[in-house]
């Protein structure tokens, strides 16, 4: 009997599987770095050595691909190892067009390490397709690389209109999706080649975990050079953060619908509050990615917001250090908000605003959070 369930039902049951010795309903953590040959020396499912592929890993693999509605995933050490594994399987003399608002460290990497390696690299301003097909050389971009909603203005990108174009150039279109989560979107659907996640956040949930995911499309051969670049640096994840990570995503749907709440609340009194300069929501009307982001998304608009507060760097650290339920700390998806001054940490590569303040909506009660926001702003 094959039943195909929704996908709030796979994460919950991660995927449903019942470890078949034991009748166990939460699988095993498998430590071990080595695995026994058999009699003929053959390999049990082809496990030899951990930096490979070991069976806690495979789990939480198989239930991200799932999700994502991808070919194959893997896992990795950390976010970043995902994202720059996908740069460091493209080859000398390829280039890769990105947009300009993603994670901050995805651009450092680029800055420091692209050149040298002979990748060259265009930045177009987030969301502008038509900057961005200029940008595009033909049978020379190898690699698109877009984030929506995006670090730290929640800039959302029309995946399937991007595709399109990238598709007609032979460029591979790659999704940071850590933002969104398979709960919201899934970039594979409109068109995208790859799907990245910095696992660390909403999939892991509990601010306990690093961890990076990259899901395919398909099996191509930038994918088995992806899976070579992952084995040859050791880039793998660890057994107990594996663990940890299928634990966690069998409550994502949950957190991330409750965040997502609470991250609309907070960006609707945001809008009205007189310390407020803007809001970055997608979720508000009044943004300019919303009709995008409404066709895109399903169930909500994600739980990260920003604002800026009226005056400069001062005034929002100011408004930071008088929070109390909010903890002021960097870091996103967990379930406990968080806050931060977001230049403090981006550091003078960005153009991120000196007055902006990045806010991580938890699941904690509305009321709470409401209040808290209102006193800090109050002064
Ligand atoms: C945090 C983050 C990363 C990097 O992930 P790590 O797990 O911290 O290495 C990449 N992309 C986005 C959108 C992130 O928020």
């Amino acid at each position: 009997m094959s039943v195909k369930n929704k996908p709030e039902t796979l994460a919950a049951q991660a995927l449903g599987q019942v470890d078949p010795e034991t009748g166990a309903l939460v699988p095993p953590i498998h430590v071990s770095t080595t695995f026994a040959r058999l009699p003929d020396y053959s390999l049990v499912d082809g496990r030899s050595y951990i930096r490979d592929h070991g069976p806690t890993q495979e789990q939480v693999e198989s239930v991200v691909c799932e999700l994502e509605g991808g070919a194959d995933a893997i896992s990795f050490s950390s976010g970043l190892a995902a994202c720059t594994a996908a740069f460091h399987a493209l080859k000398s003399g390829d280039h890769v067009v990105v947009s300009d608002t993603i994670y901050h460290g995805v651009l450092n990497w680029l800055e420091q390490f692209a050149i040298d390696r002979g990748l060259e690299y265009s930045l177009f301003p987030a969301g502008n397709i038509e900057q961005f097909e200029k940008l595009i050389r033909p049978n020379q971009t190898r690699l698109v690389w877009l984030e929506t909603p995006a670090n730290p203005t929640w800039a959302i990108t029309d995946i399937a209109a991007f595709c399109a174009v990238a598709h007609r150039y032979d460029a591979c279109v790659a999704v940071d999706s850590t933002c969104a989560t398979p709960a919201l979107s899934q970039p594979i659907k409109w068109g995208a080649d790859l799907v990245c996640h910095s696992a660390t956040k909403y999939l892991n949930g509990h601010s306990d975990v690093l961890a990076g995911m990259l899901v395919t499309a398909s099996r191509d051969s930038l994918w088995e050079r992806i899976r070579q670049h992952r084995l040859l640096a050791g880039l793998t994840l660890g057994s107990l953060e594996a663990f940890l990570l299928l634990r966690g995503i069998r409550t994502l749907f949950v957190r991330v619908h409750k965040q997502c709440e609470n991250a609309m609340a907070l960006a609707q009194l945001l809008e009205t509050h007189h310390a407020v300069e803007r809001v970055y929501y997608p979720g508000l009307p009044s943004d300019p990615g919303h009709q995008v982001a409404s066709r895109q998304m399903r169930g909500g608009f994600g739980g990260m917001l920003s604002m800026l507060v009226s005056g400069g760097r001062q005034e929002a650290i100011d408004v930071a250090c008088r929070a109390k339920v909010f903890k002021r700390a960097t870091s996103l998806g967990g379930v406990e908000s968080v806050l931060e001054h977001r230049k403090t940490s981006e550091g003078d590569l960005t153009n991120t605003p000196e007055n902006l303040i990045r806010i991580s909506a938890g699941i904690e009660h509305v009321d709470d959070l409401l209040a808290d926001l209102k006193r800090m702003l109050d002064g």
